[in-house]
């Protein structure tokens, strides 16, 4: 079976089309999270995952945008953003997006959207992080998003070593533990402005991460119109 993994789409329509034609075929999609906040169509990206059965996790921006969780700790375009997905949202979505849980496992994998013990806020960007939270999931292998980078951690006996995965990257399932991070679909964040994501193949037990080009001015375009803030628009073109 082939397992088309997402997270951080955003709302980001194209980037999502482009992902889920490139990475054909696969039999089944999950998604990590964000799947509304920053991009302009967050009614068009839950009626695409409907469509393609997408199961997964609520995102800390899916929890702001349905008004369950506060803002606070938000930055302004972040907020402002938010703000216009809840004001905009139809009901359909909104309740798509309340049914998703904080964590779904199918073993061997449990997936959240920023670390198991922390399935809202905590950002996995470092070894030690990611060590901190090894004995907060059942599975062999946990997957998360949040950060917007591609990423796997990986225990090697009592060490856990972190490797950046690229276009191609391949990384087999063997056992030993591992939090792997597909990166984001909708407002990639390592310099790369491709579209990331990741396939798992059950079969061959084995992680392949994709970067996918996408039509970044349409989208930027979309957002000007709809006048949201500049500088969400302006870093889809440099992947920051
Ligand atoms: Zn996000």
């Amino acid at each position: 079976m082939r397992i088309c993994v997402l997270s951080d789409i955003h709302g980001n329509l194209p980037a999502l089309d482009a992902v889920l034609e490139a990475l054909k075929p696969y039999d089944a999609v999950w998604q990590l999270g964000d799947v509304v906040g920053y991009g302009p169509q967050p009614d068009e990206v839950v009626a695409r995952l409907v469509d393609v059965h997408a199961v997964g996790v609520r995102g800390n921006h899916d929890s702001a945008a349905l008004g369950v969780l506060d803002t606070d700790s938000f930055n302004d375009d972040a907020r402002s953003a938010v703000e216009w997905t809840r004001d905009r949202m139809q009901a359909g979505t909104r309740t798509w997006l309340a049914a998703l849980p904080e964590r779904f496992i199918d073993p061997p994998f449990t997936l959240v959207h920023g670390s198991p013990r922390d399935p809202t806020w905590e950002y996995v960007f470092t070894a030690s992080i990611a060590r901190a939270n090894l004995q907060s999931f059942d599975t062999p292998y946990c997957m998360v998003g949040h950060t917007h980078l591609p990423i796997v951690f990986r225990q090697r006996g009592s060490r856990v070593d972190g490797v950046q995965p690229r276009d191609g990257s391949v990384f087999d399932l063997d056992g030993e533990r591992l939090v792997v991070n597909p990166g984001s679909v909708g407002q990639p964040r390592d310099g790369d402005p491709r579209a990331s994501a990741m396939i798992l193949d059950t079969d061959k037990r084995r992680l392949e991460w994709r970067r996918v080009e996408y039509p970044i001015e349409a989208v930027q375009k979309l957002m000007t119109d709809l006048e949201l803030p500049v500088r969400l628009i302006a870093r889809l073109r440099f992947g920051l």
